[in-house]
């Protein structure tokens, strides 16, 4: 955060001069949002919008919830649930807050501006086209898809990513269904056509997998009893099992689920082609290629970059890195006003061994080239503030406290009395780095980071009158603010596997799965709704589906 430039200075120079006439108050300062997902309207949720002038760009005026977007793919829950307009969300908080309905489609970091082409019509000079400068920008863009250059998956794949996406695969799904219901088609020409595909075992196409078979099981079968033995779903997985950022436990209960639902699992495969109707897949323990007929593909393989991202990463010199990176207080380091939270960015965390020498000399207080366990201690706190990976380290190695890490370096002496140079310090530090842990793209992460970030706007004005604070430990360039850097914390998550069956990781090495997991899944996500509306409306779909069971109308 750029203190020297923020509110405090100014309102200084204002009151030297408050004997002539009253001053209109300093110009509030322009900070400008990029996007509308988890990570921007958590930031905007928790900002105090009266100390800035606050505009928000996004192509669409809708929040989107997207951990219920698999459900809307089936009907479970209808599209209109599970989005809340983004201009509510501000009157409802009586936010004084622009909205611009518009893409960005560059940011100039040089001229302090973004280039937008509105998204829904155009202005007077014939184009959308225009321009709006900042004094603060928060990149909340979120990520896209990501098809690994795979041909043909850009022409005959859907995805999963927004609303439009499910509400496609809805009527895609049903589409398939009424076609294979046509008279006279073979019965391999069936088998093709209700051979649902899903390209990718991640948490997604896991949940997409198990909402289907639902959709199936309780409901089309009923309604198309005559090609019900035709129809098929396949996770592919070029991994060896799915679910594979969860804990081990559950990748097997949820594995041995699909397969007694008859989910079939190609793991080891990757895709290579897709043609409009087959896909062509490549063992990867053997090279064998196979060609799999398919009717319905969603591939949700991995998230890419943004064109806008990718151009402003190459402005800044970060061409060759996937997602835009910041430092732990979420700044773009080239930029001294560019914020960056979401999927569209991931944080690089210091390294220790970059500042071991500073980090000795300020601890060695006595000037004795030598270092006490007190003198350690004293900085401690410091140091696992800066960097996390301190404490990792120390609970992956089960060590209680510093004194045995240090004794690591120093050998069998007394943990009391022992003191180490320069040259131990850094070997007994030397592993620390190994256990840097990047953020995953999660809503969880997005909403922590944009509250995060909305805190540190808020207390500004605050940290310049009080720049003391444990960061002025290392000379990373960030040492003159008092905010701590942002650390994730991970509070669980959740597998819908269908069937009213779920598996959660929770805090605490926890995992549940099964049937009372769901209704945990129901209570939670009911209670993680952005407003009473959306609430009303998501838990009356879950009704009306117990009730009435799924739409199947297009
Ligand atoms: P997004 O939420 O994607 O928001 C990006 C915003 O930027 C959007 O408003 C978009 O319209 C806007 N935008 C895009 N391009 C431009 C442009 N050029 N100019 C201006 N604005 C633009 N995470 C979990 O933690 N738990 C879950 O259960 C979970 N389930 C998921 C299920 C699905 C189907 C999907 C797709 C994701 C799921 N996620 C889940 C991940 C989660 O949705 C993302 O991590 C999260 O949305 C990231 O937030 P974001 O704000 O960075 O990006
Ligand atoms: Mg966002
Ligand atoms: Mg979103
Ligand atoms: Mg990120
Ligand atoms: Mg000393």
């Amino acid at each position: 955060l750029t203190a020297a430039s923020g509110g405090g200075i100014v309102a200084y120079a204002d009151s030297a001069r408050a004997e002539e006439a009253p001053e209109p108050p300093p110009r509030k300062k322009k900070v400008v949002v990029l996007g509308t997902g988890w990570a921007g309207t958590s930031f905007l949720k928790n900002l105090d919008s009266s100390r800035y002038e606050v505009k928000v760009i996004s192509p669409r005026n809708y929040f989107a919830f997207t951990p219920l977007l698999p459900s809307v793919t089936c009907g479970t829950v209808e599209a209109r649930s599970v989005v809340e307009p983004i201009r509510r969300m501000f009157e409802k908080k009586g936010k004084d807050v622009a909205y611009y309905e518009a893409e960005c489609f560059k940011i100039d970091p040089t001229k302090k501006a973004v280039h937008c082409r509105s998204a829904v019509g155009t202005n007077l000079d014939g184009n959308g086209d225009f321009m709006v400068d900042y004094d603060y920008l928060v990149v909340a863009l979120g990520a896209t898809v990501n098809t690994f250059n795979t041909p043909g998956v850009m022409e005959h794949c859907h995805f999963l990513k927004e609303v439009e996406d499910a509400q496609k695969i809805r009527k895609s799904v049903i589409d398939c269904f009424e076609r294979a219901s046509i008279p006279n088609i073979s019965e391999e020409e069936k088998r093709k056509i209700l051979h649902f595909v899903i390209i990718g075992g991640g948490p997604t196409g896991v949940e997409f997998a198990a909402e289907l078979h639902d959709f199936l099981v309780e409901d089309l079968v009923k309604l198309y009893p005559a090609i019900e033995q035709f129809v098929k779903i396949t996770i592919i997985q070029s991994g060896e099992h799915i679910l594979n950022t969860f804990d081990q436990r559950i990748a097997v209960f949820a594995e041995s689920k699909f397969q007694r639902d008859g989910i079939e699992l190609s793991t080891g495969f990757r895709v290579i082609k897709v043609s409009d109707d087959s896909i062509t897949v490549k063992c990867k323990s053997s090279g064998v290629e196979t060609l799999v007929p398919y009717g319905m593909a969603v591939w949700s393989a991995g998230i890419g970059t943004r064109p806008v991202i990718t151009d402003f990463m190459s402005q800044v010199g970060q061409g060759k890195r996937r997602a835009l990176a910041t430092n732990e207080w979420l700044r773009v380091p080239e930029c001294d006003s560019v914020y960056a939270i979401g999927d569209c960015s991931s944080i690089s965390q210091r390294k220790i061994m970059e500042d071991i020498s500073t980090i000795f000399k300020v601890a060695d207080k006595d000037n004795s080239g030598t270092l006490t366990l007190k003198e350690i201690n004293d900085v401690l706190e410091d140091i696992c503030i800066r960097y996390p990976q301190v404490e990792l380290y120390m609970k992956s190695m089960h060590m209680v406290d510093i004194a045995d890490l240090i004794k690591g370096g120093v050998g069998d002496s007394n943990k009391e009395s022992m003191v180490v140079n320069i040259e131990e310090f850094k070997k007994a530090l030397s592993h620390v780095d190994s256990q840097v842990k990047t953020v995953p793209a999660t809503a969880q992460v997005a909403a922590q980071q944009g509250y995060y970030l909305a805190d540190c706007f808020n207390k500004k004005d605050h940290c310049i009158e009080h720049p003391e604070g444990p960061l002025r430990l290392t000379g990373s360039g960030e040492g003159h603010h008092n905010f701590r850097p942002f650390r994730y914390k991970h509070l669980g998550q959740f597998a819908p596997l269908g069937g009213e069956q779920a598996a959660a990781e929770l805090p605490g090495d926890w995992v549940s799965m099964g049937h009372s997991t769901q209704w945990l899944w129901y209570s939670v996500y009911a209670s993680k709704q952005v407003s009473w509306r959306t609430r009303v409306l998501v838990v009356s779909d879950w009704t009306r589906r117990f009730i009435f069971g799924r739409d199947s109308s297009r």
